[in-house]
């Protein structure tokens, strides 16, 4: 993986063709000089000049060391300086749409273990044809690359904090603050939309939802909400505490919402294997976003009947051990009702793990490791 990212850095490779606009052009001189020749002798006074095109407000795009041309495809990187500790590099794409329209960024890999979400960005990567798109989108595959790499689950190994949690980020800081400052100036900075994507890290049995987040701007909060249902998860999560101060932003999404930009989450995805169909599901939500913002393709049918999960009640660990489910993700339990239990190392019961309330299980630990302060599952409260 080092090798790809060093080749990703060093060379900005650009395909496709944007000179359709222009091609346009020379045809319409092309006709009218022959509407001149056919009346000869020239009819005075001369012909009414050309209307000029409109101005492209982006003739070319950049985001780190990538640069796309109108209608081009460019691969780079997001440099992150050394520091108090070492830099890196963030891999990067932008697809420049043949037509102007909406800046839309794609995140994902904040945790480099939640493969699935990953895997959707790579899917997009090599389908998403500039030819194709009213505006530009800005993919970044893997933010969390120490992760990705070491197989970390959660925090960035480089400094053991999470890539989620500490936006808009420093310059001077460790690396996910300098890694969070470089993403918030190069893409949150220059995008008018933003989908972060995460799914069920390695410990986490998860079902597929997306986050919808209140920020009490009316207009802003009507069009994420039809940006998370044009997405097409039909569960979604209510999040009205999250930050309103861009400075203390913490999360992506919430960088991008407190600037303005209205964003959302989405995950899906669990426990390592790539689950093609979460992966898919995961692109195919954006490619809906894509159309629903008019950068092409068709618009598919919203969610009709979402299911708006109001809470999250969150069992954590109170002591070492190893946890045995016995429900699976998804599952829809009565308060009370057993979700699993806790033994010692040598299979001795230290406690059963019970729903402090009737809900849904959005996810739920995948692995028999628990550690005191681990999340044992997230139940979701619909009301
Ligand atoms: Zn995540």
């Amino acid at each position: 993986m080092k090798r790809f990212i060093a080749h990703a850095a060093a060379v900005v490779l650009i395909v496709g063709g944007g000179q359709a606009k222009a091609g346009r052009y020379v045809l319409a001189e092309a006709d009218a000089g022959r509407r001149v020749f056919a009346q000869n002798p020239p009819p005075t006074p001369a012909q009414p000049a050309l209307a000029a095109p409109p101005k492209d407000p982006h003739p070319t795009f950049t985001v780190g060391t990538a640069t796309a041309q109108r209608g081009q495809k460019a691969y780079g990187a997001l440099k992150v300086p050394a520091g108090s500790d070492a830099g890196y590099d963030i891999p990067v794409v932008v697809v420049h749409g043949a037509r102007p329209g909406p800046v839309l960024a794609v995140a994902s890999g904040a945790h480099g273990s939640e493969y699935a979400s990953i895997i959707a960005v790579e899917m997009l990567i090599d389908t998403v044809r500039p030819d194709d798109v009213s505006g530009t989108l800005i993919l970044l595959p893997i933010i969390n690359v120490p992760s990705f790499e070491h197989i970390t689950p959660h925090v960035n190994p480089t400094d053991n904090k999470s890539m989620n949690r500490f936006y808009p980020g420093a310059p001077s800081g460790t690396q996910t603050d300098r890694a969070s400052y470089v993403i918030t100036r190069e893409v949150v900075d220059q995008c008018d939309h933003l989908i972060d994507l995460h799914g069920g890290d390695l410990d986490e049995n998860l079902r597929p939802y997306s986050y919808w987040t209140v920020t009490g701007n009316q207009k802003q909060d009507e069009i994420s909400r039809a940006m998370v249902l044009a997405f097409g998860l039909d569960h979604i999560i209510v999040s009205a505490d999250r930050p309103r101060d861009p400075n203390a932003s913490r999360f992506l999404e919430n960088t991008a919402s407190t600037r303005g930009k209205p964003s959302f989450t989405a995950e899906a995805g669990r426990s390592g294997p790539v689950d093609i169909e979460d992966a898919a599901r995961l692109s195919a939500g954006v490619r809906n976003v894509m159309a629903h913002l008019r950068m092409g393709g068709s618009v598919a049918a919203p969610v009709r009947s979402a299911i708006w999960v109001e809470k999250i009640v969150s069992i954590n660990a109170e002591r070492d051990g190893m946890f045995h489910p016995t429900v699976d993700r998804d599952a829809h339990v009565a308060k009370g009702a057993r979700i699993g239990v806790v033994t010692d190392y040598v299979n001795r019961r230290l406690e059963d793990i019970v729903a402090p309330e009737a809900g849904i299980v959005m996810f739920i630990r995948a692995l028999p490791s628990l550690r005191k302060g681990d999340t044992i599952v997230n139940i979701g409260i619909v009301k």
